[in-house]
Order: structure tokens, then sequence, then C-alpha cells
């Protein structure tokens, strides 16, 4: 409605917004990058926001790289960041099956993965075993009288990712360890609809992946990304942040600015990714951020 939109702001004292907030969570792609390029004038407002004191951390919903994966990226791109800054969404899933206990109470149980290469490093980085991903690309599901998948049995959670593979035999082998094994677990480390693989068109993103698995399963998945409170509740855990003084910044509605506004933060919508100005103030969006801004360049508009 247009209630709301008229009274989204544009952030218009930078200076001022900036003191009352200790801790900058940004979301990355259509905030830090897009693609594989650095968005202009990200290095210095970061750079900045350092040597002002500010705690910075990176969120982000992509699950095909690990958190070494992104921390690799962000060094190609000259950006000094510490693996223990970034929180990606395979991040969140080992995670959550730490925070569940899930070594301790599903001993001798593994993962099925759906998805790229950052969910398995993930898991061996905790120590969970896990089986599919990658190596799970050219597996046909043989469909001949009498052939069957045959799910392994000691399968107690699967994690659905974005996964450029997927296929059949994936799809059908998460069903039967969903519908088959006693207790196991329907772990999405996102739902985002669409994403962005390249600027010529908007791509089907893991809600494709998650929807395939819902649809025969009838099973809701615990969802670990964004908008879910799991990233943050750990952040804000483990290093005692005030959730008041932190602003979340994102170029999604649906998964930044929820994520921010539901879990008691501060927000900031950017228009360098996803979101058009007309799209936030249009009275089909019922999202509203505390500010919106050009990009996080606005941060220092002198700089
Ligand atoms: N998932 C995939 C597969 C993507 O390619 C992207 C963006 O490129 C995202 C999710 C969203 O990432 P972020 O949360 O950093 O905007
Ligand atoms: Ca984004």
């Amino acid at each position: 409605t247009s209630r709301l939109l008229a009274s989204v702001p544009r952030l218009s004292s930078p200076a001022t917004w900036l003191e009352g907030i200790d801790t900058f969570v940004f979301d990355c792609d259509g905030v830090i990058w897009r693609g594989d390029s650095v968005i202009d004038g990200v290095p210095g407002i970061l750079a900045k926001l350092r040597a002002a004191g500010k705690k910075i951390f990176f969120v982000t919903n992509n699950s095909t790289k690990s958190r070494k994966g992104y921390k690799a990226k962000f060094d190609s791109l000259g950006l000094d960041v510490k693996a223990e800054e970034i929180f990606s969404s395979s991040f969140a899933a080992a995670a959550y099956l730490q925070q569940t206990k899930f070594l301790e109470k599903r001993k001798g149980k593994k993962v099925y993965v759906i998805g790229e290469v950052g969910i398995g490093e993930e898991l061996d980085l905790i120590g969970v075993p896990w089986v599919g991903g990658p190596g799970d690309k050219d597996k046909v599901a043989e469909l001949s009288p009498g052939s069957k998948v045959e799910h392994d049995e000691d399968v107690g959670a699967v994690i659905v990712g974005f996964d450029r593979h997927v296929n059949y035999f994936k799809i059908q082998n998460a069903q039967l360890c969903i519908n088959e094994n006693e207790d196991c677990e329907f772990i999405a480390t996102n739902l985002d609809a669409v994403t962005h693989l390249t600027d010529a068109q908007e791509w089907a993103g893991n809600g494709a992946m998650v929807g395939a698995i819902k649809g025969c399963t009838g099973v809701e998945p615990t969802v670990v990304g964004k908008p879910s409170p799991l990233m943050i509740d750990f952040m804000v855990d483990q290093l005692k942040l005030e959730r008041s003084k932190i602003a979340m910044v994102g170029d999604r509605l649906d998964t930044d600015v929820v994520f921010g506004t539901s879990n008691g933060l501060q927000t900031c919508l950017v228009l360098s990714g996803v979101t058009t100005e007309e799209k936030l103030l249009s009275d089909d969006n019922a999202i509203a951020p505390d500010f919106f801004a050009s990009s996080i360049a606005d941060f220092y508009p002198e700089a």
C-alpha cells in the first residue's frame, strides 16, 4: 500500500545514521559485487567503515561456495576480508547441524547433498559425513522395468542448495531419503526464486531445487539462509552484538530487508542490485526498509 512507501526515505544524513551503528551486515551480490565485478566505490567505503571502528560482516544466500571459497573471491577482487567475517548459506547449513548436534544425536548418520562444492566443504570442516553433491552430476535414474534408485538408509538429513547440475537421479534419491528414512531432515540453504548468474537475464534460483523436493515429498524444509534468523542469531550470540546497533544492507526485499526487519536490525536497501526504486516505491510492495540508497557509496557521499 502507498502509505508504506511514502514513508521509506532516501538516506539523506548518512553521517548521523552511521553514528548509531556499530556493526554492518552486508549482503554480497548486488551490494559488494555484481557477478565478478566490485560495485563502484565499495573498497573505499569498507576502508572508511573499518577506520571508523565499525564491525563488518558479509552474508550471502549463495551456497555454491564455502567460507573459504568466498575468502578467495574477496581476495581475487582485491577486498581485504577475514574468513570469519563471511557467512554463507553453505556455512549456515553446517552451523545448523552443529547447533542441533547432528553428529552426537544421529550417530552413524550422514547427509545427502544436492548442491555445488560449498556445502560439502563446510560439512568436511565439521566432520559430518556426506554423499552426493558434485559427484552425482552424471548419475542417471534408470527407468527400465524393475530398476530402482538405491538410496542410502543412513542418510539422516538432506541439504538442498543451488545446483547447476541438478538431475532426476538427485531428485529421486532425495525423495527416497526424506520419505523412506526415519527422521530424515530436509534443510534448504535458501529459497531465492531467481538469481543473477549473468546480466543477460534472471535465472532459476535455489527455490527451483527446493521446490522440486518439496513437491515430491510434501515436506517443508528448514531454511537456514536469509531471511531465517539462524545466521544473525549465530553472530549475535557468538560475537555479543547489540541488535539495535546492527544495520542490514541488501538489495533484495524478500530476503535481505525481511532478514533485517524480522530480526530486530536496522535496514537499508541499496539500488545497486536487483531492486529498482520503482519496485521499492510501488503500491505492490509491502516490505519497507528504514532507508534506501543508490549504493553503499552514499554512506560517505563526499568520498
Ligand atoms: N544464489 C545464487 C545461486 C546466486 O547466484 C546468488 C547471487 O548471485 C544468490 C543466491 C544471492 O546471493 P546474495 O545473497 O549474495 O545476494
Ligand atoms: Ca543480493
